[in-house]
């Protein structure tokens, strides 16, 4: 591959028609952001929409908007603006609680939709949660948790004894950032009679999402990583229009009730992807996802996909060409562009203290046990001359041996 310069990265930057979004984040003085696949960057309109909610529709307007600022209906109304991210229509998406509790939902539902068949089947080293929800979700039900590598052979012989009821399968890899095919192991899934759940944390904002041309089941993701609508802001859930009618999840609260304000002694779900609603919802968070999601509406998802590829590409190029780097760092993530999300993770045994000197820098990045640095890469608000910059401080951080100061080996809390 040819050599890359900064001024080729300049002048990319110039040319680049996303650009424009760079304007519609905060992001500190001097700092390289490579983390909004953990906690997205704060887009500039929250902080006035979040203020409004607050002191215009909670301060004056009290008890009454929940009809007149529409606080009711928001769940279905963010749903509704986030279903062309996700490939889905506007009344197959509901916001509302976070993904591990979203998982217990679509899991179960999925159970009672698959009567006779009693295996979730999970993959190994999938986040944590998805792991522990689906244990918690087999003890309740009776079912039986299994797990398989996520890769379609293996997945294929997992689901031909025929008794796999529910997949479920992060869209993206969180530590290797490996894309799965959706398309090709729904069709598997379904072939062999089991319904998938899909992950997308890892892909919602950072790679086109197709559920509905995919004939996905169910799906759930977070909005505070790529999506950028704040710390502990809340999830989604999906479920395909040709479930929605016979599906129970089971936190049948009130908000998924068909009459809610009839106040009926015994639950009847809400038609639609409402049943999937539970209880009252963080209407303050949601006002920050708002904003957020108005920014996205103007987002062309081809267009971000091919940036993505492009700073993806380019730091691999300078910090893993072929695969390996200084000092035996090694490239984790698949090298072809179709198998990759918006992620670069490199592993090497004292990736912890490198990630640190990184961040001392002003490079932030992250680090997941045992051995990974984790890179995310968020075309709206990331630049050519920025990848480049934080790429070749990672190579002269690793060369320089400057993250063996052993303040960068104290562990924090969050790695
Ligand atoms: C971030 C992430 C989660 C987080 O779950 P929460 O309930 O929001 O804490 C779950 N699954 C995957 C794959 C993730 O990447």
């Amino acid at each position: 591959m040819a050599p890359v310069t900064r001024e080729e990265c300049a002048k990319r930057d110039a040319e680049d028609p996303l650009a424009a979004f760079r304007g519609e984040f905060r992001l500190p003085e001097g700092v390289i952001y490579l983390d909004g696949n953990s906690l997205g960057a704060l887009p500039a309109a929250v902080p006035g929409r979040v203020a409004d909610l607050i002191e215009r529709e909670w301060g004056e307007g009290l008890i009454a908007s929940w009809n007149d600022a529409g606080w009711w209906d928001k769940p279905r109304e963010l749903g509704a603006m986030l279903a062309p991210l996700l490939g889905a229509a506007g009344d197959e998406v509901v916001v509302g609680d976070g993904v591990s509790a979203n998982i217990f939902k679509t899991l179960v539902a999925g159970l009672r939709l698959n009567p006779g068949r009693s295996v979730l089947l999970g993959e190994d080293g999938n986040f944590p949660t998805d792991l522990y929800i689906t244990q918690g979700a087999a003890e309740i039900t009776g079912a039986e948790e299994r797990r398989a590598p996520a890769r379609p052979d293996a997945l294929e012989e997992a689901l031909a004894g025929g008794d796999v009821a529910v997949l479920l399968l992060s869209h993206v890899d969180y530590r290797t950032g490996e894309l799965r095919d959706m398309a090709a192991i729904t069709e598997l899934a379904h072939r062999h009679g089991a319904l998938v759940v899909w992950d997308l944390c890892h892909s919602a904002g950072a790679v086109p999402v197709d559920l509905d041309g995919c004939g996905a089941d169910f799906a759930v993701g977070c909005t505070y990583k790529y999506l950028n609508a704040g710390p502990g802001a809340p999830g989604f859930v999906y479920a395909a229009r040709r479930h929605q009618p016979h599906l129970r999840q089971p936190l049948s609260g009130w908000h998924g009730h068909a009459r809610p304000f009839d106040f009926e002694p015994d639950y009847r779900p809400a038609d639609g992807a409402s049943r999937l609603l539970s209880g009252s919802q963080p209407l303050v968070a949601d006002a920050a996802l708002e904003a957020s999601l108005r920014v996205w509406s103007r987002v062309d998802m081809e267009q971000l996909r091919t940036k993505s590829l492009a700073l993806t590409d380019l730091f691999i190029t300078i910090a893993a060409p072929g695969g390996t780097g200084p000092g035996g760092l090694r490239l984790v993530t698949p090298a072809e562009p179709e198998r990759r999300g918006s992620q670069v993770s490199l592993a090497h045994p004292d990736g912890y203290p490198i990630v640190q000197a990184l961040i001392a820098r002003g490079v932030i990045g992250d680090f997941r046990a045992p051995d990974v640095l984790r890179f995310g890469f968020t075309p709206l608000y990331l630049g050519y001359t920025e990848v480049f910059d934080a790429a070749t401080a990672l190579v002269e951080v690793v060369e320089s041996g400057e993250w063996r100061d052993p303040r960068h080996s104290r562990r924090s809390q969050v790695t």
